[in-house]
């Protein structure tokens, strides 16, 4: 089908059209799960509706029991299911966009001993080993999903999304990896498959002509003994003769260590492998992964690289950008950062998703403003708790002033910022920035506000959000001029040696080693795309299975140790779905990470310590300091006991401990609202 126009041109599927080129792709929220979660998810995708995007695609909704992701996981198989779905078709139709409902069988990723999967085996990140399904189980389940589909489409949804990527079920049965059958549903590739057109050609003799089935295909399965490029163009033609409208891409198995949409895997990494199938088909194909910017997608559309463009995360960091795009207010995005935080995080985690960026996503009917009358506030701080708070209070009409004592606004992020892989974090600055003009905020920077200022109570109600300061441990020459604290190394960038040592491996202590082996000269592989496919092993090639090579990792610009006082594994406490990938990068450029060390003292020699009871001296030339913060809440303090009941206290400033932006910005826009 050919396309001319741009990514908000509409898309003509022959028996229905989709207004633009936009779809917000398949994310799992947790509500589908919730008591009383229709109604919040109905809301939830409206507001993305009203927003703009041209089709919703829901989270996965498993055809039958066995197929749920975990025990409680939501299943669509009853009639009596169908008004509940009927909350959302209605609710996102009514907003001018389209909705479909993604079929998703978990395979060996379920959850639960009841789990079957092509053959007998175990997934390296579930506990559970599958059963084999047998030739009669094939059949029931062709049957069920066949059924879903028809229940889906009386709900009112407009189509279906069959999930056949990722490392599910079907992609289970589709490669050799897991396929060990020696039926007629395993080995030749024609057998794999056939599964997958006994479902389609049930499915659309169940659902009729005129109803959507988009496929997610697996390009790059990045697992070894995945498919083979021919593999999958011959599936892709396959797709398309059973009448297939859409072909998604789907990108890596839950189970390969290769990142493909954490923030440091480069945007829109992954287009060139749905363009590659684009050519082979003549059905629409949409590309994914790591495309937060329209102006980027509308690039891609214009240069038919693709047919459609899929984002999820980005919908819940924005709902209106869309129509943000569109309006010619790309400034305006509140524009999601990759950070899997309070996204996949929380869902792996078994909590409902939301966004660090926008904790209201997921969440929106919780947020209702009390009406207490308008104040006259003043922030203290300009990080992103304050500034979270400023924003919103502002909009929900108090006049708000705030008051930063250095130069510039975003604290804690322009740290961020400045990591290799962490580039996306200037776009919340930006936001900030924007919101701040756009609702006319008082800015004052560079001033530093004390108690007088507060005791001449020109405001109705002062919000302490003074942030935190690195805390400095007490070693023996701890002030020798060998040692500097992270914030310093970031913000002064001072000549650092070839050798260093950094005390602590939290969050920050594994941000600054990956800052420390990154070569100033070169550009981190997170903004080169040649350099990511290398660091990681992508084969662009496709020479073998899966797409995967041997994978040539960056050397490190100097040599790291990375020091904590715990016995147990670095990184612990980093992000559930991106904490490997920390661990693997610095692994990858060989950073010695020691843990269970006693810190003994610093002198001109270096750093002294014991570990397994034998001391060692590191004769490094520095020692960067990342052992966590305090709070910066000395004037709260005092200001407090002066009007406990106009004085607020939230971030760092309010907790040290493990604080992280999540927290701050879910504080400061909560407080706004009960304030
Ligand atoms: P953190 O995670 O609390 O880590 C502080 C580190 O310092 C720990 O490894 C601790 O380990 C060590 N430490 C604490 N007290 C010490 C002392 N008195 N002497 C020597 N070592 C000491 O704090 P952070 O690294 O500053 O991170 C702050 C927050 O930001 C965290 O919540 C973190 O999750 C978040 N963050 C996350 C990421 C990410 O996920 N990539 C990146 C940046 C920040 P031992 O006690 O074992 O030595
Ligand atoms: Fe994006 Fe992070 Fe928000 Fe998830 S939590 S949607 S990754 S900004």
């Amino acid at each position: 089908m050919e396309n001319t126009g741009s990514v908000f041109s509409e898309l003509n599927l022959g028996h229905t059209k989709i207004k633009n080129r936009i779809l917000m792709g398949s994310m799992h929220t947790g509500l589908e799960e919730a008591k009383g979660g229709f109604e919040k998810l109905g809301k939830f995708y409206e507001l993305r509706a009203k927003g703009g995007v041209g089709m919703i695609v829901t989270g996965g909704i498993a055809p039958n029991f066995r197929g749920r992701l975990h025990p409680m996981g939501h299943q669509l198989s009853f009639p009596w299911q169908i008004k509940k779905h009927k909350k959302l078709t209605t609710r996102v139709q009514k907003a001018g966009a389209k909705i479909c409902l993604q079929i998703l069988h978990g395979g060996r990723y379920s959850y639960h001993p009841f789990n079957v999967s092509a053959s007998s085996t175990k997934s390296p990140i579930t506990p559970f080993k599958a059963s084999a399904l047998t030739k009669l189980g094939i059949k029931k389940t062709v049957w069920d999903y066949a059924n879903c589909a028809s229940l889906a489409q009386k709900a009112g949804y407009d189509g279906i999304e069959i999930m056949g990527s990722e490392g599910y079920f079907l992609n289970q049965f589709i490669a050799p990896r897991t396929n060990l059958r020696n039926d007629d549903y395993g080995g030749s590739f024609e057998n794999r498959i056939k599964i997958v057109t006994e479902i389609l050609k049930a499915t659309r003799k169940k659902v009729g002509a005129n109803f959507i089935i988009i496929f997610r295909l697996s390009m790059l399965d990045l697992v070894d003994n995945g498919s083979t490029f021919d593999e999958v163009v011959q599936l892709a033609k396959i797709l398309e003769k059973e009448s297939v409208d859409l072909i998604n891409t789907g990108i890596g198995w839950h189970e390969a260590r290769v990142p493909t949409i954490a923030t440091m895997v480069p945007r829109n990494t992954f287009t060139w492998i749905s363009q590659r199938i684009k050519k082979e088909v003549n059905i629409p194909v949409i590309t994914t992964n790591r495309i937060n910017d329209l102006n980027q997608a509308d690039q891609i559309i214009k240069e038919k690289h693709a047919d459609m463009i899929s984002m999820a995360r980005p919908f819940l960091a924005d709902p209106e950008i869309v129509n943000k795009f569109q309006n010619d207010k790309a400034d305006e995005v509140n524009t999601c950062i990759a950070c899997n935080q309070a996204c996949l995080d929380h869902i792996f985690k078994g909590k409902i998703a939301s966004c660090l960026v926008n904790p209201k996503a997921c969440h929106e009917l919780d947020f209702v403003p009390n009406s207490k009358g308008f104040k006259q506030i003043a922030v203290i701080g300009a990080g992103p708790a304050g500034i979270s708070f400023a924003i919103e209070a502002q909009r929900l009409g108090h006049k708000v002033s705030i008051y930063e004592k250095s130069s510039e606004i975003g604290g804690q992020f322009h740290l961020a910022k400045k990591i290799p892989g962490k580039e996306e974090f200037e776009e919340t600055i930006r936001y900030f920035k924007k919101q701040i003009e756009l609702l006319g905020i008082n800015l004052h920077l560079n001033t530093t506000i004390d108690l007088e200022f507060i005791q001449k109570q020109e405001f109705d109600h002062y919000i302490f959000s003074t942030g935190v300061v690195p805390r400095i441990p007490s070693i023996e020459g701890i002030d020798h001029p060998k040692c500097i604290s992270y914030q310093d190394l970031i913000n002064k960038k001072p000549v650092i040696g070839k050798k260093v040592a950094i005390i602590g491996a939290g969050g920050i202590g594994f941000d600054i080693a990956e800052y420390l082996a990154h070569n100033p000269e070169h550009q981190p592989t997170s903004l080169d795309k040649k350099a990511f496919f290398k660091e990681w092993g992508i084969d662009c090639d496709y020479k073998q299975r899966g797409a995967l090579t041997n994978k040539e990792p960056v050397e490190s610009f100097r040599e790291i140790y990375l020091l904590q006082r715990k016995k147990t594994k670095h990184g612990k406490t980093l992000g559930k779905t991106t904490g490997w990938i920390h661990r693997q990068s610095l692994k990858d450029k060989k950073i010695k990470m020691l843990a269970g060390v006693e810190y003994n003292k610093v002198s001109d020699q270096g750093l002294h310590l014991t570990i397994d009871e034998k001391e060692i001296i590191l004769d490094v030339d520095h020692i960067v300091i990342c052992a966590g913060q305090n709070s910066e809440n000395k004037l709260y303090l005092e200001a407090s006991k002066l009007y406990p009941h106009s004085t607020s206290l939230i971030g760092g400033a309010h907790t040290a401990t493990e604080i992280d932006a999540k927290r701050a910005i879910n504080q400061g826009v909560r407080l706004a609202y009960d304030l």
